[in-house]
């Protein structure tokens, strides 16, 4: 059997018995638990995207690896499709399930396995949250860079799916800089290792294309994670501006000084006030922007930089600067930013959180264009990002309730997306595709890019059963949306129009 669709594939998927499911899966995996009423499915009905709902045919929690096979091996037999779950706050609906699928949550893997202080590693399972890495290495000295401002609830392994990126991420790499090794699940119940604890394994490099892969290709058992030492010192400024464009050009001056922040965000004057307001970080409500600039490493390269970063943004035209005092002000100043999504959801019954990334210089440009298409759209948009490396979160204000407002919200959205594509930007910066912006990957990437993507995810999962629907377009869908060449009303590849 060989499915590869899109998001219609529910329509297009056989029915799937519900008891006869619970069933070959109980018979399978006996200990399994299986959640199947209403009532238990409504809580994995959607991640963080909260826009796309769907309640999954049925919900189970393995605790051990021969758990997870023996759940894919069964769903393979029957060719049911398997959405894979880690906590849940992904912002792309990655881990949406699909109404005739199996929804493989991973919650019960949260064991750290191994602390290696002289190697600088630990071996966590995949339900382990971002945070409690660090907590637990931190008697060592030690901490885990990648800090999604979900820390304290995404899990390792969603962290390793989406190639979560954080306010470190800057200095520090991303989730697949960060990590050694990982161990998946096949589809077909194999357990198989990606990377090794060595530094670098021969072959091709299967590990950094399996990171990112949104849970397409198999199914994270285990992740041995790099650590830092924790740096003798780390000061954080805070610098105001009376104007947006001024606060994002001192970004790519201080990048361009080749000072590496070890974190450079911006939030922009809505931001602001909703974070004030909520966490009393000590944030200036009046100005139009500011930037949280953190520099960490020995003292004197510490004081040293900080001096040349207060210079740059004086000359950038900051209208005040504030080096926070002790870890208490420095603690409070990146509260504000790390919570300034739940501080926006304050202030409007909904938001929609985008994700592109674009060249640093770019960013006045962006942010103009932004603005811009609040008015023409009429909705707020908040813009709180990981500034340093050009990763955009605009946070579009609307109300579901509100007839036409999700449709214009995620009109404005995808306008957004395409604009930073247009800069030489990409459609994500660490939320990845998943279901929200498979469209724009039609814009982003060529037929025959996306041609390599399906045979890619072919090579790991024939069947096409690992979260179909995500991530990966279409070509049909691309050439209905309208970004692909169609010659004579035929999309490219004809003899893969069934994709
Ligand atoms: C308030 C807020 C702030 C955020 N800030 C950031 C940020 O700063 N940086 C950032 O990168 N992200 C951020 N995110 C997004 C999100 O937290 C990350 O994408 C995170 O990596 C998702 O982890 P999760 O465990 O919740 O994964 P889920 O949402 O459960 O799943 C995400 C994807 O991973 C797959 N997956 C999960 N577990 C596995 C597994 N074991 N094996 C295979 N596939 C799996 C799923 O199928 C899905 O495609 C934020 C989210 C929120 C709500």
């Amino acid at each position: 059997m060989s499915f590869a669709y899109d998001e219609r594939i529910d329509g297009k998927l056989p029915d799937f018995d519900r008891d006869a499911t619970i069933a070959a899966l109980q018979a399978a995996v006996p200990d399994l638990a299986i959640l199947h009423s209403t009532e238990h499915l409504r809580p994995f009905e959607c991640d963080g995207l909260s826009a796309y709902r769907t309640l999954p045919l049925c919900v189970v929690l393995p605790e051990t690896i021969e758990q997870v096979r023996g759940v894919l091996r069964c769903a393979k037999a029957r060719g049911i499709p398997v959405v894979a779950r880690g906590a849940g706050t992904g912002l792309s609906g990655g881990a949406m399930p699909l109404a005739k699928g199996i929804l493989l949550v991973m919650a019960k893997f949260n064991r750290i396995l191994e602390i290696d202080p002289i190697a600088c590693t630990a071996r966590v399972e995949p339900g382990v949250r971002n945070l409690a890495i660090s907590q637990a290495v931190a008697r060592h000295g030690l901490y885990y860079a990648p800090d999604p401002s979900s820390q304290i609830a995404c899990s390792i392994g969603g962290n390793v799916a989406e190639n979560a990126g954080g306010v470190h991420c800057l200095k520090y790499g991303l989730t697949v800089h960060n990590i050694l090794r990982v161990d998946i699940v096949t589809i077909d119940g194999e357990l198989i290792t990606l990377g090794s604890d060595a530094l670098d394994s021969p072959g091709f490099d299967l590990l950094a294309l399996f990171t990112g892969s949104e849970g397409l290709l198999g199914v994270v058992v285990s992740v041995t994670v790099k650590l830092l030492k924790i740096p003798l010192r780390a000061k954080v400024l805070l610098a105001s501006f009376n104007d947006v464009q001024k606060a994002g050009a001192a970004v790519a001056s201080i990048i361009g000084a080749g000072i590496i922040p070890g974190g450079l965000e911006m939030m922009d004057n809505l931001a602001i006030r909703a974070a004030e307001d909520f966490i009393k970080a000590g944030y200036p409500i009046d100005a139009e922007a500011i930037l949280l600039c953190e520099l960490d490493g020995t003292p004197s390269d510490v004081d040293e930089d900080m001096q040349r970063v207060e210079a740059i943004l004086g000359e950038a035209g900051a209208t005040d600067i504030r080096i926070a005092r002790d870890e208490a002000e420095r603690t409070k100043f990146w509260a504000g930013r790390k919570n300034a999504f739940p501080a926006v959801g304050r202030i409007s019954p909904d938001y929609y959180c985008m994700d592109g990334t674009i060249p640093r210089r770019e960013l006045p440009k962006v942010l103009t264009g932004i603005a811009k298409l609040s008015k023409e759209y009429g909705l707020r948009v908040a813009n709180v990002f990981h500034a340093g490396d050009g990763n955009m979160h605009p946070l579009i204000l609307f109300d579901a309730n509100t007839p036409g407002e999700l449709d214009r919200a995620e009109g404005i959205g995808g306008k957004i997306l395409e604009l930073c594509v247009e800069v030489g930007g990409s459609i994500t910066g660490e939320h990845g595709v998943g279901r929200e912006k498979i469209n724009q990957m039609c814009v982003q990437f060529s037929a025959d890019e996306i041609v390599f993507f399906h045979a890619v995810k072919a090579a790991f999962d024939p069947y096409g059963l690992l979260n179909p629907g995500k991530n990966i377009p279409t070509l049909h869908r691309c050439a209905e949306f309208g970004s692909m060449h169609v010659h004579h009303g035929q999309v490219p590849f004809p003899d893969l129009e069934r994709f």
